[in-house]
């Protein structure tokens, strides 16, 4: 029997790993009877409906294509995981409740009432096997939005305590300490005085007046403090008028991947607050997906008005600042591939600069198959990662990754994801693969030219 930590990798032809399947497990939070956990999930799901999400319910014609677009279906071959069957219990409660023929299909009972079970079955869809990565979005011949009719089915799941556990967890955490994985305000600038000291880079922490405010995923401040060094080696060297917040730092947002609308408010009104307290003109987004959507596109519908500074990822601040002058770097001379974090590229439209970036930085860069807004998701995002029952297919979907960047032969390989960074990470642990994916902002403040360099 094929062992998975001897297999060849990229064999994808090899006989199946053995795994023993992990047992369907549903976690549920609060004491609740089930009626009235069904009732809330559904009452919830009804709150978010609006004409949109309704055409979306009326438009599907079965084409199958967004199950080729899906990195969980293709891996894996079940057609559980195609995408628009991860709505199904709520396009049922849709048709039977609200859509146009509701009282047919009531009436000859066409299509049954959702029942707790159900729910209960789609947590493992819901979560486990989709990242949110809009993939089956971008290809819907339809234009059917299900990665964002996903996002609302989460907020539906969390109101009725269906979440995965460690999802949950860690989302509660974030509410109640401001950081997911205890980065809190003390943990933050112990670090930054850490950091301060053992790299020689002053690390700008509460500055009360700033033109640049810029935030942190809490990966970073955990697993790749490097890249908050780097940060402030950039922004030194340009010498911008910049501040780190310690009322506004961090910029993950697992209210949003769990589905909790009032926690995800919580967390992008503190980036919101402390922006607008220091007169910030440009608030930068780390390198993290689904913090750029969070608050480049869900920002000002939270905060009820356009946001009143400019929002850009690192990788655009990156690319503004190279094109304008003001960042000069040397060329590396290697080749590169780059991978797309979903969020900013599919779902973001900053596809083109960490091109820039890397165009500034003399690398070949060599693009996988499937690149730019096309990618393949790493498999981590929506909170995927965090969830220990969906690791061995988030490994499968991981094996779609290693054979594209396998397939390019390139040298390096770079993100602007901490996220998407972790996973590979832990991919090449999984795996022994013998790569190690880099960070576009490491890469920059490791390559800074000139008068910038010193
Ligand atoms: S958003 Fe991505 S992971 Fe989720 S169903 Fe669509 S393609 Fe699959
Ligand atoms: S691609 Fe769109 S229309 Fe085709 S099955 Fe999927 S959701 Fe339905």
């Amino acid at each position: 029997m094929t062992d998975i930590n001897t297999r060849h990798p990229l064999d994808l032809d090899a006989p199946r790993f053995s795994i023993r399947k992990p047992g369907v497990r549903c976690d549920k939070q609060g004491e609740m009877p089930d009626a009235e956990r069904l009732q809330i999930a559904m009452q919830n799901f009804i709150k978010d409906f609006s004409r949109p999400v309704a055409t979306y319910m009326e438009s599907c014609i079965h084409c199958g294509q967004c199950a080729q677009a899906c990195h969980f279906y293709v891996s894996s071959g079940d057609p559980k995981y195609t995408p628009i069957w991860k709505l199904e219990p709520f396009k049922q409660a849709y048709q039977r409740e609200a859509g146009p023929f509701a009282p047919l299909f009531r009436a000859f009972n066409l299509k049954h009432e959702v029942t707790l079970a159900e729910l209960e079955e789609w947590q493992e869809l819901l979560y486990d096997s989709c990242t949110l990565c809009g993939r089956c979005t971008l290809i819907c011949p339809m234009g059917i939005d299900i990665a964002a009719l996903v996002g609302l089915a989460r907020h539906a799941m969390f109101a009725a305590g269906l979440v995965p556990h460690e999802l949950w967890a860690v989302a509660e955490r974030a509410e109640r300490e401001g950081s997911p994985l205890g980065a809190t305000a003390k943990v933050l600038k112990e670090r930054v005085e850490w950091l301060a000291d053992e790299h020689a880079v002053e690390i700008v922490l509460d500055k009360p007046k700033a033109e640049i405010m810029i935030t942190l995923s809490s990966i970073e401040i955990m697993k790749y403090p490097a890249s908050i060094v780097a940060l402030a080696r950039v922004l030194n060297a340009m010498g911008a008028d910049w501040t780190l917040r310690s009322d506004g730092y961090e910029a993950t947002n697992f209210g949003m991947l769990s589905g909790n609308a009032q926690w995800q408010k919580d967390t992008t009104m503190k980036i919101i607050n402390a922006a607008i307290a220091c007169g910030a003109q440009t608030v930068i987004l780390p390198e993290c997906g689904h913090a750029y959507g969070a608050l480049r596109w869900q920002g000002a519908n939270i905060y009820g008005k356009p946001l009143p500074f400019k929002v850009l990822h690192i990788s655009e601040f990156l690319a503004e600042s190279v094109r304008n002058g003001e960042l000069k770097l040397k060329r590396i001379g290697k080749s590169l591939t780059y991978h797309d974090p979903c969020q900013v590229s599919r779902c973001g439209g900053a596809t083109q600069a960490p091109r820039e970036v890397l165009g500034a930085l003399g690398v070949e860069l060599r693009e996988m198959s499937s690149n730019g807004d096309l990618n393949w998701c790493c498999g981590g995002g929506g909170g995927v990662v965090t969830i220990h029952r969906a690791d061995p297919l988030r490994y499968k979907t991981f094996e779609i990754k290693m054979h594209q960047v396998e397939q390019t032969g390139a040298e390096l390989m770079a993100t602007s994801c901490a996220n998407c960074r972790q996973t590979f990470d832990d991919g090449q642990a999984h795996f022994n693969w013998d790569r190690t994916m880099d960070s576009l902002l490491e890469l920059v403040a490791g390559n800074l030219a000139g008068k910038a360099a010193k």
